[in-house]
């Protein structure tokens, strides 16, 4: 009878679309878009950004959003940086103030917005596997490493090195088929393996790591001199992945789309 319940209330829990406040009203041959996207990764490198707006009242299954491309040029739009645990500003808040946007900016049909971004979401998550850049930071941590590792760093980085292969494994399923059923599993494993070459890397730093100052900005940088040079970026990289939890979608959401499939599938 629990079992049952939690299937239910699993269920029952859904993307919080109904929160999309950003709006874009028809005037003429052109949206205007007023809104705040918060996280925006490169934003500042951006010439153009894609927006899901709400071009309609809320409703199940994502109606009433749309999907629309628009000019970070156009008057009205600003790009303000937001400072990450890095210490880098590589993410931005972008702000739309009456935007005029061309009704030709609108991608496919008004109001299936969430349909079309689905798709982009799962190449997304399969994106994030970036295979042999961690088989590159596993040949590193290997290299530093030894020989003196202990057997419980071997052990870990062993179990890391066979989860990048399951990794590769699960993206050459994704390019065989669409990749829709295995993409929130790559963006779990995806995670969890960043995250754990990270505190390898984090672990090999040691007490070198501690005296590391944030420079807003422009990254962390070292208080003492001489430091071996993947000091910096190891502990740079072990604060940023703590993100990868939560962009593209947080594990949790992925948990439930992979309990979704695997109820329908069973
Ligand atoms: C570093 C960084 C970069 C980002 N870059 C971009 C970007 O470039 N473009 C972009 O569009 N977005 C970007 N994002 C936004 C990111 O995609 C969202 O923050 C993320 O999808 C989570 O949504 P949310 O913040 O609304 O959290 P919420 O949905 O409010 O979730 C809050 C918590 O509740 C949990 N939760 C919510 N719903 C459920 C549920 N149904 N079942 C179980 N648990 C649930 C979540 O797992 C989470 O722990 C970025 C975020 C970060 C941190």
């Amino acid at each position: 009878m629990a079992a049952v319940s939690g299937r239910r209330a699993i269920r029952s829990r859904r993307s919080d679309l109904a929160a999309l406040a950003t709006r874009a009203r028809r005037d003429g041959d052109d949206y205007v878009v007023t809104g705040h996207k918060t996280w925006t990764s490169l934003g500042f490198w951006a010439d153009w950004i894609f927006c899901l707006v709400r071009t309609g009242e809320a409703a199940r299954g994502g109606a009433g959003i749309s999907f629309l491309c628009i000019d970070i040029a156009s008057p009205g739009v600003t790009v303000r940086p937001i400072t990450a645990i890095d210490g880098r500003h590589h993410l931005a808040e972008v702000i739309f103030d009456n935007v005029r946007v061309p009704a030709a900016n609108l991608i496919g049909e008004e109001g299936q917005g969430w349909t079309y971004s689905k798709q982009l979401l799962s190449n997304e998550r399969i994106w994030y596997a970036h295979v042999e850049e961690k088989r590159a930071a596993l040949r590193r941590v290997r290299a530093l490493a030894m020989p003196a590792a202990t057997h419980d760093f071997r052990r870990r980085l062993a179990a890391t090195e066979i989860a990048v292969d399951c990794l590769d494994g699960f993206v050459e399923r994704a390019l065989l088929d669409d990749g829709g059923d295995v993409a929130s599993l790559i963006k779990i494993l995806a995670t969890e393996t960043a995250q754990a070459i990270t505190e390898l890397e984090l672990e090999l730093a040691g007490g070198l790591a501690a005296p590391l100052l944030p420079e807003r900005g422009a990254g962390w940088s070292a208080a003492v001199p001489d430091l071996p040079p993947f000091i910096v970026p190891a502990v740079e990289d072990y604060l940023m992945t703590r993100a990868q939890t939560i962009y593209g979608g947080t594990t949790e959401i992925q948990k439930t789309i992979i309990y979704r499939a695997a109820m329908q599938t069973g």
